[in-house]
């Protein structure tokens, strides 16, 4: 197989699950695994099956001593991992393993060049740090991507971009001084939403000076200021960067009616991301673009942001009206109606969020690589 897309899916990757009432419902998975399949994608991929992360693997990120931590809670399978958002469960070492593993599986397929671009879905845990979880992240599998392409591929110029509502700060502050990560990441603003963080003269330290990028977005940002944000800031900054690979968090939680973030984004953002990240990484590194599924806690929105970002990276066309097959399942699943469309109504774009975003770009342009 060259060329392609490839898919890391298994039912492993369903015991990540935090609980009945934790919005990280493995749901997610299962009813966008069905969307993909009702659009016809799976013939388009080479479905892999997960594999676990080996222990060695987590610590090419995480301290020995919060291994040795996660291992113990999940075998006694109760217990907060951090202050309250990520509980321990029983096999939570495992579980989380299972979803680092696949995504670390995904980057080995595109380095070994058996195919251009991979997406795991269940990863882009993205909130997690070195000794600690965080933000319902156990294993941050994005910086454990990160880690094995410097170590095991050599890679020096590594894009990440985070399009999740939250601040992706594990992978930010991990990677803050170091050049051989672009992070760019759009997020609502840290003053209403967690983790709090990522303001745009935050543009990194030492060697990583103007090469950390973050794009506050004022909440009820629409496609139409989304888009020109990503516009002023992505293709500038990819030109001169000139990365090896792309890396795209693709967090569905940017989508407008999110149950726990406040844009009004809708899935034609998401198209439009895909569609200029999968552009450039063909223009300039060959083709390599890996995707995690990252938040997103509507699990109608969920399904359709990342079939749309499928779509756009299989080159197939998504229907707008959704599948009849699917949207019974989806009752069948929830017990609730599913969405009839792909792209729910723009919303409309006040003038004062525009001025709030471009006081942002100006700053930006002037801090970071995207001015040079
Ligand atoms: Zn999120
Ligand atoms: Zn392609």
């Amino acid at each position: 197989m060259s060329g392609g897309t490839a898919m890391v899916i298994g039912t492993n990757l369903l015991t990540y699950d935090l609980g009945p009432t934790h919005p990280l419902r493995p749901e997610r998975l299962k009813i966008s695994w069905a969307m993909m399949d009702s659009y016809g994608l799976k013939s388009r991929l080479e479905v892999l099956q997960p594999r676990m992360a080996t222990s060695d693997e987590l610590l090419l990120f995480h301290s020995r001593n919060y291994v040795e931590k996660v291992r113990e809670y999940s075998r006694r399978g109760y217990g907060l991992l951090d202050s309250g958002d990520t509980p321990a469960f029983k096999g939570c070492y495992e579980a989380t393993s299972w979803v680092a593993g696949s995504s670390l599986f995904a980057a080995e397929a595109i380095m070994e060049g058996c195919v251009h671009h991979a997406f795991n879905l269940s990863g882009g845990l993205h909130h997690a740090y070195p000794d600690r979880a965080a933000g319902f992240c156990i294993f941050n599998d994005p910086a454990l991507c990160i880690c094995m392409l410097k170590m095991r591929y050599g890679c020096t110029r590594i894009a990440y971009i985070d399009v999740d509502a939250h601040h992706g700060d594990g992978v930010m502050y991990s990677f803050y001084s170091d050049p051989s990560v672009l992070n760019i990441d759009f997020h609502e603003n840290g003053r209403y939403l967690y983790p709090g963080s990522g303001f745009p003269h935050e543009t990194g330290k030492g060697e990583g000076e103007g090469l950390k990028i973050n794009i506050s977005l004022p909440p009820g940002t629409s496609d139409q200021l989304y888009i020109h944000a990503f516009e002023r800031v992505v293709p500038p900054a990819i030109e001169n960067y000139r990365p090896e690979i792309i890396l795209l968090q693709s967090g569905a939680d940017s989508h407008i009616g999110d149950p726990l973030a406040h844009l009004s984004i809708t899935a034609r953002t998401y198209s439009y991301i895909a569609a200029s990240i999968h552009r450039l990484a063909h223009k300039y590194c060959g083709g390599r673009i890996l995707v995690f599924g990252g938040g997103g806690y509507n699990l109608g929105n969920v399904a359709r942001c990342w079939t749309t970002v499928l779509g756009i990276l299989t080159e197939s066309p998504i229907e707008d009206s959704t599948p009849p097959d699917w949207r019974e399942y989806y009752k069948n699943l929830t017990g609730e109606d599913a969405p009839e469309k792909i792209n729910e109504p723009p919303a409309e774009t006040p003038e004062k969020l525009k001025v709030e975003l471009d006081e942002v770009l100006k700053i930006l342009e002037e801090g970071t690589c995207i001015g040079k």
